[in-house]
């Protein structure tokens, strides 16, 4: 038997080691999910949505280990840990209250003994290869809205949040979902390969862009239906009149919540020459206010960075900046471990010849760039090859919309930042993905139309 095991980033210590799959089980375990879901998708709706409310409710009782599991795995900050959980709630009222009218047979035509209706019928067996950063956040934007669809699933948490993964498959077991019906598959990278390789109907994977690019190669001849939510380099823009503090104060936050380990996360930020130094000055400020320590301290803001070949990324993008002329404010190195530590870090005179201002840092670092108005900034924010989210302050109204209308992403906010709602698609443009997760959509992308031509006799 194969065993993962499961590290500590906060201190480097071994938590434990797991059961780990191989090809022979992840085989086995995706012809049972396939045996399963027919007899899933004919129990009626009512009753998986009872489910999913006992499944939510487990959730609660159990908020506060589920939270200490978390942080234990991922260095997440505790209270970032309750936040996301408290944050899952609401995702899963969301879905509760829409699918209804999401699986309602449509009748779209009734004339002279002709009728014409579209039925949403589940995808089938869909499989999920997930990330850590907010295991609970886009895993369940998949199984809740696939279970509730008549969906099976076969979820691969990350090898970086597996516990949380497996507390997950028992909260759901144990809520009433069929052993078979969500089956949690366990390990890296081969094991994702492994369950690609099944029979599926669909593959909705949270990840990187290099991964995303190798799975859309290895299934585009198969016709599976795959959704791919992937990274970003999501800017900002700040105008000459919007309120300096309240600004730096939201990005700051936005840049470096989940020490910047967010796919949402702000990552450049273009500020107008107008109130260029003022910005950085509270921008650096904020940021110098941020407690870096230990994850399961209440005051931490900063905990470690998930994955130990992160610090090589972001040292590299230090390295390549301070060589090409970046001023750096604050930060700019590793911190004494054990485990995985960088300092929150802030450059200033950045340009888009600097990776920083080009790819995915995925950490506590970010770049500040000055601008001389609308028309740099707008060039500027579209000079990327990802379009996850992208925003702006200024008080105008008209302004903004103007812009962001302009801008090449999933999601645009007018004065706030690094923020995802149950109501709204969550989609990207571009390397940051194709298909989406939440809203409505984000229910019908789980089933497929079918078409019914009805004639009387
Ligand atoms: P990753 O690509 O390293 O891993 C993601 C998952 O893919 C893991 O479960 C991993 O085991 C699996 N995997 C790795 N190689 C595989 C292969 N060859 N075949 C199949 N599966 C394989 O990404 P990560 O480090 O877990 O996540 C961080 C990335 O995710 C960042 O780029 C972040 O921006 C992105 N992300 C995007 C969103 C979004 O909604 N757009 C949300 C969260 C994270």
């Amino acid at each position: 038997m194969n065993t993962l095991p499961i590290h500590n980033p906060a201190t480097a210590a071994l938590i434990t080691q797991v059961p780990a799959d191989d090809a022979a089980s992840v085989a086995a375990k995706a012809a049972a999910a396939r045996a399963a879901q027919p007899g899933w998708n004919a129990v009626p709706l009512a009753e998986r949505k009872a489910c999913i409310a006992r499944f939510r409710a487990g959730v609660v009782a159990e908020l506060e280990t589920l939270a200490a599991t978390m942080t234990g795995e991922t260095g997440k900050p505790i209270k970032m840990s309750r936040n996301e959980l408290n944050g899952l709630l609401g995702r899963i009222d969301f879905f509760l209250k829409e699918v209804d009218a999401q699986l309602a047979t449509e009748t779209v035509y009734a004339e002279g003994g002709m009728t014409e209706q579209i039925q949403h019928i589940p995808l089938g067996v869909v499989v999920n290869i997930s990330a850590w950063n907010y295991p609970w956040f886009v895993g369940a934007n998949v199984y809740v809205p696939a279970l509730l669809t008549g969906n099976a699933v076969l979820y691969k948490p990350s090898e970086y949040a597996t516990l949380t993964g497996l507390a997950m498959a028992r909260l759901l077991h144990a809520a009433g979902i069929p052993k078979d019906v969500f089956i949690a598959v366990v390990g890296g990278g081969e094991v994702g390969a492994a369950l690609q390789a099944q029979r599926i109907d669909g593959l909705f994977f949270t990840g990187s862009y290099a991964t995303g690019a190798k799975i859309a190669q290895a299934l585009g001849p198969r016709m599976v239906k795959l959704q791919l939510e992937l990274g970003g380099k999501d800017p900002t823009y700040v105008c000459e009149d919007a309120n300096v503090k309240n600004a730096a104060e939201s990005l700051a936050d936005g840049a470096m919540y989940n020490t910047g380990q967010s796919c949402c996360s702000v990552e450049r930020i273009y500020v107008h020459e107008k109130i260029y130094d003022a910005f950085c000055a509270a921008f650096v400020d904020t940021v110098r206010g941020f407690k870096v320590g230990d994850p399961m301290a209440e005051d931490t803001y900063i905990g470690a960075v998930t994955r130990a070949p992160q610090l090589a990324v972001l040292e590299a993008q230090v390295a390549d900046a301070l060589a090409k002329g970046a001023t750096l404010r604050i930060g700019g190195t590793r911190l004494p471990g054990p485990g995985n530590w960088f300092a929150p870090t802030v450059f200033t005179e950045v340009n888009h010849s600097m990776e920083l201002m080009r790819e995915e840092s995925f950490g506590p670092v970010i770049g500040i760039q000055k601008v001389s108005g609308d028309a740099q900034a707008l060039q500027l924010m579209n000079d990327t090859r990802y379009g996850l989210t992208a925003g702006m302050f200024t008080p105008d109204e008209a302004r903004a919309k103007a812009l962001l209308a302009q801008v090449n992403a999933g999601s645009v906010y007018w004065n706030c930042c690094d923020r995802v709602s149950p109501r709204l698609p969550w989609s990207g443009h571009g390397d940051s993905g194709v298909g989406l997760t939440l809203s409505t959509y984000g229910i019908a992308t789980f089933t497929r139309p079918k078409a019914w031509h009805l004639r009387q006799a």
